[in-house]
């Protein structure tokens, strides 16, 4: 899968910084699981990660 942003690179497995706001606060998740490129820094997250992250952090809260 080339990347979206460049169409010079292959996103490669790596971690996102995730950054959720609600209501007036901002909850940053560390160490999510995406797909990262290495030319321009996209990220591509799974969007099932992403609903999970989502779900806990709703309802840490
Ligand atoms: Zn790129």
């Amino acid at each position: 899968m080339i990347c979206v942003m460049c169409r010079v690179a292959d996103p490669e497995p790596g971690f996102a910084t995730l950054t959720l706001e609600c209501d007036g606060y901002t909850t940053v998740v560390n160490a999510v699981p995406a797909a990262i490129c290495p030319e321009c820094g996209e990220e591509y997250l799974d969007e099932a990660v992403v609903r999970r992250v989502l779900a806990a952090a709703l309802a840490g809260e």
